[in-house]
């Protein structure tokens, strides 16, 4: 229970990466903010289950990430009922695939919004009662995509891209704080959203499922095999570790040999 005094804040935890993120640190006895969008009895069945089976203290807040002011409202209301956030996870993401010359621009508002812009929200809204606390951890779930590129990702790439500098910056400016700014940048996680997308490509490209899996999702990708979530929670969770006070500024890859190619 090394996390026993700690308050966390997850962003977009409602599913995926988040959630087992969520239930790491939960398992740690943190207190937990979870956040994200979904069936309100679904979330709420997850909330209980955090806080039933680790005996801690469990909220969930709807602020959607591309509006300042609820993530200010949400910060304000996490501190106010659980704790200042010791540690503050930027997981909330989203993706759309396109061409540059087609891209919509309101997907482009939104991903930059919601994958960039809400991390530099949280971060300073954040970081002044870690800074007054003397500890403190910002763990950031960026991708590959904040180190390598793919075609028809111009928003995502650019908004993960942002996402390693602004972590790079912010470690710099806290690094005497006792506080750390990490991001984890997995290749392909298996999570809800990734599964979903098999059966349409497998119909669409007239492929078996292991031809999907392997010679699209995970052709960049040498292990084969996906990411798990638990994977990187663990990781997240071992970036909140004392033990790990020296790693920041750090952008750990998780991509099976993604970037090293
Ligand atoms: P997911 O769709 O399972 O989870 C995304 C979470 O973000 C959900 O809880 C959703 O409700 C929330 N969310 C979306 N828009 C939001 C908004 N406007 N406000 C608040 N919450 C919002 O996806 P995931 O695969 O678990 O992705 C989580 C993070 O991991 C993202 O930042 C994503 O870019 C990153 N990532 C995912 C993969 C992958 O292969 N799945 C790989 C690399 C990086």
């Amino acid at each position: 229970m090394s996390l026993k005094d700690k308050t966390a804040l997850v962003t977009g935890s409602t599913s995926g990466i988040g959630l087992a993120i969520a239930k790491a640190f939960a398992a740690e006895g943190a207190r937990i903010m979870i956040n994200g969008f979904g069936d309100a009895e679904a979330i709420e069945e997850e909330r209980a289950a955090l806080a039933d089976a680790y005996g801690t203290d469990a909220l969930h807040d709807g602020a959607d990430m591309s509006r300042p002011d609820e993530i200010e409202a949400m910060v304000e209301r996490c501190t106010s009922q659980l704790g200042a956030p010791d540690i503050l996870v930027n997981n909330a993401g989203i993706q759309h695939v396109a061409p540059v010359t087609d891209f919509p621009t309101e997907k482009w508002d939104a991903i930059l919004a919601i994958n960039l812009s809400a991390v530099f929200h949280t971060t300073r809204l954040c970081l002044p009662a870690m800074q007054s606390a003397g500890w403190g951890r910002v763990i950031n779930t960026a991708s590959a995509h904040s180190l390598v590129a793919s075609p028809n990702k111009s928003a995502y790439v650019a908004a993960k891209h942002g996402v390693a500098g602004f972590t790079k910056t912010v470690a710099l400016e806290v690094a005497e704080a006792g506080v750390t700014v990490n991001c984890i940048s997995p290749g392909y996680v298996w999570t809800p959203l990734v599964e979903r997308q098999i059966p349409d490509t497998m119909k669409a490209r007239n492929m078996t499922r292991e031809q999907v899996m392997n010679d699209v999702l995970l052709k960049a990708q040498p292990t084969k095999r996906f990411v798990t979530v638990e994977e990187v929670a663990a990781t997240a969770l071992f970036l909140a570790r004392e033990e790990a006070a020296s790693i920041t500024g750090a952008n750990l890859s998780m991509d099976g040999g993604w970037t090293a190619q």
